[in-house]
């Protein structure tokens, strides 16, 4: 089965919002100067397309498991993602984890960030609920692509921090834009959710695009000897929001 998704309100609202006119179906351009403003949705007016669909048990317990494309924008790359769903995610706003892919993190164990850390826990609290949709998406380090954030590691290595390595490198802190999570869950039928997560761009990307976060539930990990210049950097340069201020 596939979905094709229309997302003409969607366009309105962020034309409205920002000021901005549309060029064609696929791309929108700024006529303001959008310095201050996140890019976060730019490809709102593209379509999530669904191309599969299958039963998966996981060791949290059985989801299924779907896979979106979203249409390029113009000159762009289609964007990939796969969500996760348990149980029942209709009857009340369900818990909604976005993560972005960290081969160095999910896979390998890396102790440079939280990444899989915040994965499990997510899983773990869908599971205990018995209900949820994590929706995976291939950005990774951010956006930037895995060659360059390893290049980013070198630079953090040798004393800049991960926003300071990113911008040496000539890429923004944070490079994702979360247009097609808010397409998936709009294809999976979601209008509601409680968002797990500890950075309120998401939040606020999310709203924008058309769903209503009724809850924003923090991920936190505890930082380690490892991760605690990196969770400062996230909180005092990204915004991100922490219980635990660690200092
Ligand atoms: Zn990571």
């Amino acid at each position: 089965m596939s979905l094709k998704l229309k997302v003409p309100r969607l366009a309105i609202d962020f034309l409205s919002e920002f000021n901005c006119c549309a060029r064609d179906d696929r791309s929108i351009v700024a006529r303001a100067p959008l310095t201050s403003l996140p890019l976060y949705n730019k490809n709102v007016s593209a379509s999530a397309k669904q191309l599969a669909s299958a039963d998966f048990p996981t060791r949290w317990g059985q989801f299924r498991i779907y896979g979106f494309r979203l249409a390029p924008a113009l000159n762009g790359k289609p964007e990939e993602a796969v969500a996760l769903v348990m149980g029942d995610v209709h009857t009340s706003a369900p818990l909604v984890r976005i993560h972005s892919q960290c081969l160095t993190g999910d896979v390998f164990g890396s102790l440079r960030c939280d990444c899989r850390q915040q994965l499990e826990m997510a899983l773990t609290m869908i599971a205990g609920e018995g209900a949820g949709i994590l929706i995976y998406e291939q950005q990774e380090g951010r956006g930037i692509g895995l060659m360059p954030k390893l290049q980013a590691y070198e630079l953090q290595d040798s004393g800049l921090d991960t926003v300071e390595a990113n911008e040496k490198l000539g890429f923004k802190a944070d490079h994702r834009e979360f247009a097609l999570p808010a397409q998936m869950l709009k294809a999976l039928d979601v209008k509601r959710v409680r968002l797990l997560s500890n950075n309120p761009d998401k939040v606020a990307a999310l709203q924008r695009a058309g769903i209503e976060v009724t809850e924003r539930v923090p991920c936190e990990v505890p930082a380690s000897a490892h991760t605690a210049d990196y969770l400062r950097i996230k909180r005092e340069k990204m915004g991100h929001l922490f219980k635990e201020q660690s200092s």
